[in-house]
């Protein structure tokens, strides 16, 4: 198994007018498995291809491990690629279409015979391995399309662009599983291409987040979502996704329309005085009323927060979501199903500390903390 390193590599279609990839300079490490996440158009399918050798970087170089395979064409790359659409040899039986990949390279009848009952069995394949391909569904066809692309032992990675757009949504939790398990067993460098989020954080070791053509955050699935280091991650990612409310700094502390709602701790020192947003996703909005016993009794430094009024309330089953307003903003918090709020009140929304951040450009840098002094009470 081989890291695969781009050094600069981008990619514009229009001869340099737009740039469906900008300059990217990221290593794939060895046997993880990684999704690549982003909204339709970020570039996803682009950056796949170039890995591949299926269309040629505009710029930069490209490694699979000490090898440079920028000018390697895709037969050279060792690498399996699976599409969103069944594409196979529609008069094979199932059984050659998944041994076609082992045989071309020379692999033992038995040793061929083995690797294409194991992943069969896994994809659940096993009662289809004599028909022909053309006579099954397309998602019995793409799980063989999956299975192909798996099937080899020795492949330098295995990429995957929205491999399961065509199966029933019943049996794509099914499949998730059962690639992660093939990826266990063989240990290869694998990229999963989606754009949903859902899919990518069960699936991956590593999440990468594209935006614009553009690598914003890449990170395990819960850094991602309790530290986005970008708005659009905080966006992208939680459902629903983060509150943004634009505010400004002055003498370090954060005002939304007037009102200091904490302090301003900028990553590296202090930040500088001018407008800034305020990132907290809803599940760390805690509601509080004029009876918040714990900062009026103890003295204690409120946590930072914002006076508003509530606006409705979503009944979710599991959670409620309370929707309110302040100044203008519209913001939500998640709350515990047995919470009880109403349509019109006036509360604080509190934001737990260490999770409401300060962005700047879109990039994280800092975090809102407490106010000194007592608390603010509605
Ligand atoms: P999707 O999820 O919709 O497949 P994606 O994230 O995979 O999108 P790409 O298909 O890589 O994105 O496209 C990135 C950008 O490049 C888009 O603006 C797209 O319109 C453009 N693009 C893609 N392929 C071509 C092409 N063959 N010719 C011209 N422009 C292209």
């Amino acid at each position: 198994m081989a890291d695969i390193r781009l050094e600069g590599v981008s990619h514009s279609y229009d001869g340099g007018r737009t740039w469906a990839l900008k300059p990217m300079t990221w290593t794939w490490r060895s046997d993880r498995a990684y999704a690549l996440l982003g909204p339709s158009g970020c570039g996803k399918t682009t950056l796949l291809n170039i890995i591949s050798g299926l269309i040629s970087p505009t710029t930069g170089r490209i490694w699979l491990g000490d090898r440079e395979v920028t000018a390697v064409p895709t037969a050279g790359r060792n690498i399996a690629q699976v599409f969103q659409f069944p594409v196979l040899y529609e008069q094979m039986s199932v059984y050659d279409n998944l041994a076609f990949p082992l045989r071309n390279r020379g692999y033992p009848r038995a040793e061929v015979d083995r690797r294409v009952r194991t992943v069969s069995r896994m994809l659940g394949l096993d009662g289809h391995l004599g028909h022909r391909s053309r006579r099954l569904d397309p998602g019995r066809q793409q799980i063989v399309c999956v299975g192909r692309g798996l099937v080899r032992p020795d492949v330098a990675a295995v990429l995957l662009d929205e491999p399961l757009t065509v199966i029933d949504p019943a049996l794509k939790w099914t499949l998730r599983s059962k690639l992660k398990e093939i990826h266990r067993d063989t240990g290869h460098t694998l990229i999963y291409v989606t754009h949903d989020q859902t899919e990518a954080l069960t699936f991956a070791d590593e999440v990468v987040v594209l935006k614009d053509g553009e690598i914003v955050q890449a990170g395990e699935p819960t850094e991602l979502f309790l530290t986005p280091a970008h708005e659009f991650v905080g966006h992208f990612i939680g459902s629903p996704g983060m509150n943004v409310v634009p505010a400004e700094i002055a003498g370090g502390v954060v005002r939304i329309g007037g009102t200091a709602v904490g302090r301003a701790a900028g990553e590296n020192g202090d930040l500088p005085p001018g407008p800034v947003r305020i990132g907290v996703r809803p599940e760390f909005v805690r509601i509080a009323d004029g009876r918040d016993a714990a900062d009026r009794n103890t003295g204690a430094r409120a946590a930072p927060g914002l006076r508003v009024r509530i606006t409705g309330v979503d009944r979710m089953g599991s959670y409620h979501l309370v929707h309110a307003r302040a100044d203008g903003h519209a913001l939500v918090s998640k709350t515990d199903p047995g919470s009880r709020h109403d349509p019109g009140a006036a509360v604080f929304f509190r934001f737990d500390p260490g999770r409401a951040f300060l962005f700047r450009d879109e990039v994280r840098c800092g975090t809102l903390a407490p106010l000194d002094g007592p608390a603010e009470r509605p």
